[in-house]
């Protein structure tokens, strides 16, 4: 067996045929010489690839596409906007009636404290580099330009534009880069089971990580601290639930220091953790919000930023004395999207989407964690409708199994086999399926992911 003499890249090759794995962050850098998987056509929560092969797709896409792959109600949604007005701008105090409609209805979901504006764009990472742009005109709108820095946290995943990769802790997206830039710090990552000492429980956890934050801003001067930023459940990080308590305990910090608290709610928005938003789930009272994803159940690119009334009336007041707040995209609000996101909304409520992730969880949540003693897996965690899986060995976060073995690629690779797509990094498997996964999808999702499991067991022991 010659696995130990496999370099990682060799062995993900191997695990995957060569599809998605080689290039998790060059999306865009498009050659036939991966040989990628080529999807064609999507159904329900099912994909199929251009040989007619038939894939559950666990990951709804890429963590967006909530409402399953042929909606025809989103279809025709953009279909009817097409032919009225496919495009018209949202500069210059102009804009069209979806946009307008569609900021009016996310103000009016979002309840986990009163929004005053919104703002859009086409994706989550420049929802998050408009965040920035917007704290530090508000705090020049107050007098405060020193205060400029933004904190996040270890392990975060905010994006891929210079400053959203920056405020992401990946190392990934700093090497090479010459990032984070200088105004972004990095806090602790909350994860209990990796990070915790021995002997301390969940809440003591939090306290010292909240404890953590508060010297790092003390250290810094909180007359430099602008804004703390953190995704309800961390996603694209390795899908990391808070312990118990963190929020309360992060947001007594930030308050205390004014310091701005921006929830990026790109996965977590519209129910994915079985409440409307990450927000309402944490009793998280954010300052900004950042919305992409399943806003439009990732049919159309769309991100939206939503301000509080306190911020959106000091820039807007302060406007004639600064100048307007110069920023915004040609498709900021376009017309196609903004009517594809009202009907995604309006279906969100028609079909109780919430209570639908509620009912499902369990099914999906216990029928994993059910999977909690194989001797490969570290950790299992998630809610609502995302969970993901580590493979350590000796039940261990420190004993990591050598990368050259990619156990995670394999994992990946028999899951494929099977007929479904599954999230791979490193050794972590992420899912987080279409609401309307139905609850025989689920059944056989766990099944598929038994028999991968299976087999990769097999083959570590080898
Ligand atoms: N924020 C979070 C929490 C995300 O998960 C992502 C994407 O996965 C982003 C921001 C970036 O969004 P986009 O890829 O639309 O730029």
């Amino acid at each position: 067996e010659q696995k130990e003499e496999l370099t990682a890249q060799e062995s993900a090759d191997k695990g995957f045929k060569g599809h998605g794995m080689l290039a998790p962050f060059t999306a865009g850098w498009q050659t036939t010489d991966l040989h990628p998987l080529v999807i064609e056509r999507s159904e329900g929560s099912y994909v199929y690839d251009t040989n007619g092969r038939k894939y559950l797709d666990s990951l709804a896409g890429l963590w967006c596409t909530a409402l399953g792959g042929n909606e025809p109600r989103l279809v025709e949604a953009a279909n009817k906007q097409l032919s009225t007005l496919p495009f018209y701008h949202s500069f210059w105090n102009r804009t069209t009636k979806p946009s307008l409609d569609l900021a009016k209805e996310l103000l009016e979901m979002f309840t986990a404290r009163k929004m005053g504006k919104a703002f859009f764009t086409n994706s989550g990472s420049e929802a998050n580099d408009t965040q920035v742009k917007l704290v530090w005109y508000y705090n020049n709108a107050l007098g405060r330009p020193d205060k400029k820095k933004f904190i996040a946290r270890s392990k975060s995943y905010h994006g891929s534009t210079l400053i959203a990769a920056s405020l992401s802790g990946l190392p990934a997206l700093h090497q090479k880069f010459d990032l984070p830039v200088s105004f972004v710090l990095h806090t602790d990552c909350p994860h209990y089971w990796r990070f915790h000492l021995p002997g301390e429980t969940e809440e003591e956890f939090a306290t010292r990580l909240a404890d953590n934050l508060e010297k790092l801003i003390l250290k810094e001067g909180p007359e430099t601290i602008a804004a703390f930023i953190a995704e309800p459940v961390m996603g694209a990080g390795g899908v990391i639930p808070p312990p118990a308590t963190y929020f309360e305990k992060v947001q007594a910090v930030v308050k205390k220091y004014d310091i701005l608290f921006i929830a990026d709610e790109v996965i977590c928005a519209f129910g994915r953790l079985g409440t409307m938003f990450g927000c309402d789930k944490y009793g998280i009272k954010p300052d900004l919000v950042s919305i992409a994803k399943a806003l439009s159940s990732g049919y159309l690119p769309i991100g939206a930023v939503l301000v509080s009334p306190e911020i959106s009336e000091v820039i807007h007041a302060q406007s004639s004395k600064l100048g307007a707040f110069s920023h915004g995209f040609t498709y900021s609000g376009h017309p196609v999207s903004c009517a594809v996101a009202l009907e995604a909304l309006k279906i969100y409520k028609e079909r109780n989407i919430v209570e639908q992730v509620q009912k499902l969880s369990p099914r999906f949540q216990d029928g994993l964690k059910a999977f909690s003693d194989s001797p490969i897996i570290g950790e299992i965690r998630g809610t609502g409708l995302i969970i993901a899986t580590e493979f350590t060995d000796n039940k261990s976060p420190n004993d990591l199994f050598p990368p050259e073995w990619g156990v995670g690629a394999y994992f990946g690779a028999e899951c494929e086999k099977r007929g479904m797509l599954v999230r791979v990094a490193g050794d972590n498997i992420m899912m987080c399926p279409p609401f309307i996964i139905t609850p025989e999808e689920i059944d056989q999702l766990i099944s598929i992911y038994g028999e991968a499991l299976r087999a990769t067991e097999e083959r570590v022991k080898e």
